[in-house]
């Protein structure tokens, strides 16, 4: 194959990959500490409220909208205090925020539905769900993060969510992420799949694994 580097592809290939479709602009050079207090004042914020691991949809003749205006999230006990920036968008401001409600107390007409199915049953669009999984990741973070890993005492959320600061020690703390290499071996003719125990009937995987701390992308796929 002829590669060169600057023909750009139509399409990145990890685009291919679910929730990569994320089109927030993160606006990392912006994040002050109360980034997302003044992203809340704006009446163009939209919110995606979790809790458990599950996602609030608001159903409206028969079409899910994962997005709440944040005096319409006052409904389903949100922490605002613990809502994340996630970025821009084309109309305003993005965030995540742990809503309090249990899924059983919930109207009619909002359901809670776990990341993954709301993935695979294409509940949202593509940039949805690239929010959600930055979302989801972030709060899930904070959730088990709340102290700080050198001294022990409580930590506080800064940057709009991106860092953790120990107001005893000084420490900062910053969001974990967990590359992944997802791979297929292939000639011209076959690739090897693998299959989980766990897998339906007739489903198979292209195999994948941690990529893991001072290894490259390669040596994790080799190995
Ligand atoms: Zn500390």
């Amino acid at each position: 194959m002829n590669f060169r580097l600057f023909d750009a592809p139509l399409r990145e290939p990890s685009q291919f990959v679910g929730f990569a479709g994320n089109r927030i602009d993160r606006q990392s050079e912006n994040r002050a500490d109360d980034a997302v207090e003044k992203a809340l004042g704006e009446r163009s914020a939209r919110l995606m409220l979790m809790h458990g691991g599950r996602l609030y949809l608001k159903l409206d003749d028969g079409k899910f909208d994962p997005w709440f205006e944040a005096a319409e999230s006052q409904a389903f006990e949100v922490s605002l205090d613990g809502g994340v920036l996630l970025g821009l968008s084309e109309s305003g401001p993005v965030l995540a925020v742990p809503a309090g409600i249990e899924p059983e107390n919930l109207p009619e007409t909002v359901k809670a539905i776990d990341y993954r199915s709301v993935y695979m049953q294409g509940l949202i669009d593509e940039a949805a769900a690239g929010a959600l999984a930055q979302g989801a990741a972030l709060l899930a973070w904070h959730a088990s993060h709340a102290f700080c890993s050198k001294c022990g005492n409580r930590s506080e959320m800064r940057a709009g969510g991106y860092r953790r600061h120990c107001p005893a020690c000084g420490t900062d703390h910053f969001p974990r992420t967990d590359p992944v290499a997802i791979m297929l071996t292939a000639t011209r003719e076959k690739c090897l799949l693998g299959r989980g125990r766990h897998f339906g009937p007739g489903m198979y995987s292209a195999l994948a694994g941690f990529i893991e701390p001072g290894e490259t992308i390669e040596a994790a796929v080799r190995r």
